[in-house]
């Protein structure tokens, strides 16, 4: 556990919520779990940036079957907590995907936008079988409903940083995962 159970970024506090252990065990768990549901298929992974960096790099060292990776990116929040509901797709994958057996992989589901999104754009590829990772779910503020077949934690609605996860391109370095201090 770290012993720094709190931190201010940005001039807001944070607390410790998800500690590098309970991460690191949930990971692994999701990569033996994706081994075992694609051994044979040769899955491709496609990290969304820049959030999911970290987490598709942990995940793919648990998955133990032969697999691929590549990327794309979507526009971000730039230094809101709140978000915006909008999203456009600044780089595109470059892998040919038709045909493959694809595995989008997030950072965090929150509307569900973002991830509805980018399953649209997978769809249009044409592969075989289509399927989404996230490390983080924050249920109750979900808004459109987009299968979660791999999902590492169900979260509370409030905003989270560190593991990848950024509040306005600081904190993505952290370890752990923090959660903001709800206001009194
Ligand atoms: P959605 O489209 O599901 O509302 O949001 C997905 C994206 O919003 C995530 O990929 C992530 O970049 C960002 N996001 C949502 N909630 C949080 C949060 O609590 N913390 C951070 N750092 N980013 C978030």
């Amino acid at each position: 556990m770290n012993e720094n159970q709190s931190l201010t970024l940005r001039g807001d506090t944070f607390r410790i919520y998800l500690d590098r252990k309970t991460i690191q065990e949930r990971v692994a768990e999701l990569g033996r779990m994706i081994s075992t549901d694609y051994d044979g298929r040769k899955p491709i992974l496609i990290g969304v940036l820049n959030g999911a960096f970290m987490f598709l790099a942990d995940l793919m060292r648990s998955i133990d079957i032969e697999c691929e990776v590549d990327f794309l990116k979507l526009s971000s929040y730039g230094v809101e907590k709140i978000s915006s509901g909008v999203v456009h797709e600044l780089k595109k994958i470059d892998a040919p995907i038709e045909g493959r057996h694809v595995i989008v992989v997030e950072d965090i589901v929150d509307t569900g936008l973002s991830m509805q999104f980018i399953m649209d754009i997978m769809k249009k590829y044409r592969p075989a079988s289509l399927s989404a990772a996230t490390l983080l779910h924050k249920t109750a503020a979900t808004r459109v409903e987009v299968p979660l077949q791999y999902v590492g934690f169900k979260i509370k609605n409030l905003f989270v940083i560190g593991y990848g996860l950024d509040y306005g391109q600081l904190g993505r370095n952290l370890p752990d995962i923090y959660i903001i201090e709800e206001e009194e």
